[in-house]
């Protein structure tokens, strides 16, 4: 007979040797008190810690208007939705936030998911498996619930160079034009901090009678006029066909979400399982990402100041010599290139100076690729960035042989 616990004990054992068992690090955040965080390891007392490795950009998930928001709306409707969409899920906060979404961007409509990876993982599928003959066009650094969406549909998936609208131009040509295809990629990549050339893809694709699909994770909230996103900063709204949005990051809240004409909207809500069949989004989450998504539509100062932020640790990373040039945005990777080094630089860091950076290893980045990856945000201030750069400084005479 199969021995079961013998495979997965063979299977973590092989994590363990190759240095890239995830070990998840006990961490609490205080509303109100963000970056800061307190870290119970596992043996002692707990520490206060600086956290520089959230997605929280902009410190919106302890704004108190969003907190108000989200608490008033569990007082009201109660904490679950109570069913799918389709069943009694479909409450005010979530009717309101997909309009306000649709506003934000200015497109026809909206459509509000359990978490970003469930919008790109169910849209994707969903467009790959209806549109017959479909053939996606993918950029190489596309992130996992997208190459996942596009797997599962069963659709031809073609792989063009990152960021290379030559490499997409050479296959799209190679295509029998009958077909319908769907280019696919970021306008912020989340591990190297870099943006997608957004003209010359999406003409590219237009070219060729393709749709666009734009994943802007990390780039609502954060990111153009209103916190539109990138695609709306360049103006090419009317361009792009599906804009991707995370709530989970810039809007501190949770849930995922997709834009674009009515007609593409109402067939993803009619045909995605990923959507139809799940209990629709908490009202008090919805809530608060409809708080924070209307309060990012009319404060620039927070972006402001996070870019500010941002700018101060990559000039004090220059200064190290570890300026992370591929970086175009608020995230910041500082290049390792060995999974145990990072491990021990990330557990230092944190031990001798209570700085949280989590180690990002290989599948999430390429062996040899391995990195910290830093991620400024509105809230912190100049003594902790000074705090921060003074740790790098200490520890990167041994680290910076095998820096990037
Ligand atoms: N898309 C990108 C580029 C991401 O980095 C992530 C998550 O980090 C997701 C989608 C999934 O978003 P969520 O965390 O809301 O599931």
């Amino acid at each position: 007979m199969f021995d079961y616990s013998g495979f997965f004990a063979d299977r973590l054992a092989a994590l363990h040797r190759e240095q890239r068992y995830r070990r998840f690090r006990p961490l609490s955040r205080s509303a109100g008190g963000f970056p800061r965080a307190t870290w119970q390891p596992s043996v002692g007392a707990a520490h206060d810690v600086v956290v520089w490795c959230s997605n929280d950009y902009l410190g919106m998930s302890q704004n108190p208007r969003v907190i108000a928001a989200a608490r008033a709306a569990a007082a009201q409707y109660g904490t679950g939705a109570g069913g799918t969409r389709n069943i009694s899920g479909t409450h005010a906060p979530l009717v309101d936030l997909e309009a306000e979404l649709a506003a934000a961007q200015r497109r026809e409509a909206a459509l509000v998911f359990s978490s970003g990876y469930v919008a790109n993982d169910a849209t994707l599928a969903t467009l790959g498996q209806q549109l017959p003959g479909c053939v996606f066009l993918s950029d190489r650094h596309n992130h996992a619930s997208m190459i996942e969406g596009m797997r599962r549909s069963g659709a031809r998936i073609e792989v063009f160079m990152h960021n290379d609208a030559v490499d997409l131009e050479r296959l799209l040509g190679q295509l029998d034009p009958a077909l319908p295809r769907i280019v696919a990629f970021e306008s912020l990549y989340s591990m190297d901090g870099d943006l997608a050339p957004l003209p010359a893809l999406v003409a590219t694709a237009r070219r060729h009678g393709a749709l666009v699909y734009v994943d802007e994770t990390h780039a609502v909230g954060a990111h153009g006029p209103g916190g539109a996103g990138l695609v709306a900063a360049a103006g090419l709204s009317e361009c792009v066909d599906v804009v991707q949005g995370g709530l989970g990051k810039a809007y501190g809240a949770v849930g995922g979400f997709i834009t674009g004409r009515a007609s593409l909207i109402d067939f993803i809500r009619s045909n995605a399982a990923g959507f139809i069949f799940t209990t629709a989004l908490p009202p008090a989450d919805a809530a608060a990402a409809l708080a924070s998504v209307r309060e990012l539509r009319v404060d620039d100062a927070l972006r402001g100041r996070l870019f500010d932020r941002v700018a101060s640790v990559r000039r004090g990373l220059a200064a190290l010599g570890v300026e992370p040039r591929e970086s175009r945005s608020q995230i910041l990777p500082l290049r390792i290139g060995d999974s145990g080094r990072c491990e021990q630089l990330a557990q230092r860091l944190l031990a001798d100076f209570g700085l949280y950076l989590q180690p990002i290893n290989y599948p999430t980045v390429p062996r040899g690729t391995e990195r910290l990856r830093i991620t400024p945000t509105a809230l912190h201030d100049e003594a902790m960035i000074a705090e921060l750069l003074s740790a790098l400084r200490h520890y990167l005479p041994a680290t910076r042989a095998v820096a990037a």
